[in-house]
């Protein structure tokens, strides 16, 4: 078997190192004998990777970055990412990148940008005076059907951890939260909602890298690319993650959670 990870934007949506989150996914499949490429979905390289990937990444980005990549990210590439997650191929989005698959942008300086429309939320930055939404974030998982894929390959259902640093606010319309706000700010710090979930794909502003710090959803992602793409059921051996396991419990301890430590 073989996977094809996409990776949107790598050399402008980046900046807050979700780079991790490729590594920890092209590492969890080599770990199982899973042959993987890693494709560069952006301005550069060919437009038929946009095609081949079978699951996709997303970092964050800078304002300015995410206008750049906006005025790429259009036309057939806007069109392939819609019909593909809309059909359920799995990614993971995260600050910057969901805030482009919503409705809009509203940057702290420049104009609106019009994102891909693909998840029913928006996003306003309150201005450069105040201040951002920055530090852990901790949260449990809100789509059941989410919560039910993670219990039943963990045995539980897992609190997310991770690290936050946006200026937008996103407030969300007609799309699931993918978690309720247990530590931190979340979406925007007054609903208690943190992210989106739509078919397939994970919406967060959990940085950290967020899957190597809860490498059961990098599991759920392979899990659900393969799925799609040889239509079988699999299960993945585990794997050693103790210390994934050390640094959560940290993450849990500092917040203060370590009693609701799963
Ligand atoms: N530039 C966006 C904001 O400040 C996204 C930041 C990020 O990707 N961490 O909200």
């Amino acid at each position: 078997m073989q996977l094809n990870i996409g990776w949107l934007y790598p050399n402008l949506m980046s900046t807050y190192g979700d780079r991790g989150n490729v590594i920890c996914l092209q590492r969890r499949c080599q770990w199982r004998g899973l042959e993987v490429n890693i494709l560069p979905l952006d301005q550069e390289n060919d437009i038929q990777y946009f095609h081949e990937f079978d699951v996709v990444v997303g970092g964050g980005a800078q304002d300015r970055q995410q206008e750049i990549v906006m005025r790429d990210l259009q036309g057939e590439k806007a069109t392939i990412i819609k019909q593909k997650l809309n059909a359920g191929i799995p990614g993971v989005f995260t600050c910057g990148s969901p805030q482009l698959l919503g409705k809009y942008y509203e940057p702290a300086l420049g104009k609106k940008i019009d994102g891909l429309g693909i998840l029913d939320l928006v996003t306003k930055h309150p201005g450069q005076n105040v201040p951002r939404c920055i530090g852990n974030v901790a949260f449990e998982i809100v789509p059941p059907n989410l919560a039910e894929d993670i219990r039943e390959m963990t045995g539980d259902c897992p609190i997310i951890v991770g690290f936050e640093n946006h200026g937008g606010r996103t407030y969300l319309g007609d799309v699931s939260p993918l978690g309720k706000v247990i530590s931190g700010y979340g979406n925007n710090g007054e609903d208690g909602f943190e992210g989106a979930f739509y078919q397939s794909a994970i919406a967060t502003y959990a940085h950290g890298p967020l899957l190597p710090k809860n490498p059961f959803l990098a599991d759920w992602l392979i899990i659900k690319a393969i799925e799609q793409k040889y239509q079988q059921k699999i299960n993945l051996s585990p794997l050693e993650d103790t210390l994934a396991n050390q640094g959560r419990k940290a993450i849990l301890k500092k917040l203060g959670l370590m009693g609701n430590n799963r």
